[in-house]
């Protein structure tokens, strides 16, 4: 069987900048405003490359962007032709190589569910005393809001550090909350990052009356993070940031080093790390290393989904124990 291969997309939503809602800042390191927006032209450019490369993974859709409305409704600063083109376009070819999740309501301030109103605090600050009887209703409403825009989330994806305070709660707030909005008994949730560890896979968190919630980590770092404060988009730049994953000759990166210690490779990336504040040079750097990918690795690895992968993994829990991260 060859190694399940993944990619994860975190804080994408419909043209909005939730990274911009969040990012404390107005700038580009290098003196740029920093992009409120993304045309549509660059999420059909991410479409093209996953269908080129046949990418699989799991793409966020942040329900209610940055507290400036739902891509169930509207929102501030998009017109309906252009929400409801992206929607089309990750229902009709994101989907279902990438498992759709929210990541929580706002991915900024949370919100109070009774009214919509924003609470004085960000999301993780909100959930880090929380238990399940109220992150459940809160997560329960996130995948509600996905379901009622047309979508089919399957998991959950933690916006910064959320829950990671109240871990267990949380696991058991989303295998409540998968069931509850959505009739799913098996789900899986995006919250650590893993590196720098041998084995490093999927785990069980959850399984009791017939569900199962599978933990999957990210195992590299995001690679492309530093084109949103650089304007370099040439192909030196783009080559240098696809060897940080895979150099050209396919012999090392972060994901030779994971398959070596047999784990599975897992990239972690962000919708605005492909934006690029505008220039879209991340984009560049994916498709480079999905080439490369499938230039070196063909005969190792496969591209799997995060519903994929969880399936996978609760077929058989008991070869997927979870690690223990206090050592
Ligand atoms: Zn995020």
């Amino acid at each position: 069987m060859k190694t399940p291969i993944s990619l994860i997309i975190d804080d994408a939503a419909p043209v909005v900048s939730v990274y911009c809602t969040h990012a404390g800042r107005t700038a580009t390191m290098d003196g740029r405003p920093l992009a409120q927006y993304y045309p549509n032209s660059l999420f059909f450019r991410f479409c093209d490359i996953a269908e080129r490369y046949g990418l699989h993974g799991k793409f966020s859709v942040v329900p209610m962007p940055g507290n400036l409305g739902s891509v169930a409704g509207s929102i501030e600063g998009v017109s309906g032709s252009d929400l409801s083109a992206w929607l089309e376009g990750v229902k009709q070819r994101l989907s279902p190589a990438f498992s759709i999740c929210p990541e929580m309501l706002t991915h900024n301030y949370a919100v109070d569910l009774a009214t919509g109103a924003a609470l004085p605090l960000n999301e993780q600050e909100w959930a880090s005393d929380k238990d399940r009887t109220a992150l459940e209703p809160y997560i329960a409403k996130a995948l509600s809001v996905l379901r009622d825009a047309g979508l089919d989330p399957t998991g959950v994806t933690s916006p910064w550090m959320f829950g990671i305070e109240v871990e267990d709660e949380y696991a058991a707030a989303i295998s409540g909350a998968l069931l509850d909005a959505l009739g799913k008994k098996t789900g899986w949730f995006f919250l650590r990052t893993v590196t720098g560890r041998p084995k490093i896979r999927p785990w069980v968190e959850v399984k009791e009356s017939g569900r199962i919630l599978v933990a999957i980590p990210a195992t590299t770092h995001d690679s492309f993070w530093c084109t949103i404060d650089d304007p370099r988009t040439g192909p030196e730049f783009v080559s240098s940031l696809a060897d940080r994953l895979i150099s050209k000759d396919g012999k090392s990166g972060e994901l030779i080093d994971v398959l070596d210690t047999g784990g599975w490779p897992v990239i972690l990336t962000h919708w605005q790390s492909l934006m690029s504040n505008g220039l879209g040079t991340g984009l560049s750097a994916l498709e480079e290393t999905a080439r490369r990918i499938e230039e070196h690795l063909s005969d190792r690895v496969e591209w799997k989904s995060f519903a994929s992968i969880a399936e996978t993994v609760a077929a058989s829990p008991e070869d997927f124990p979870k690690p223990d991260f206090s050592r």
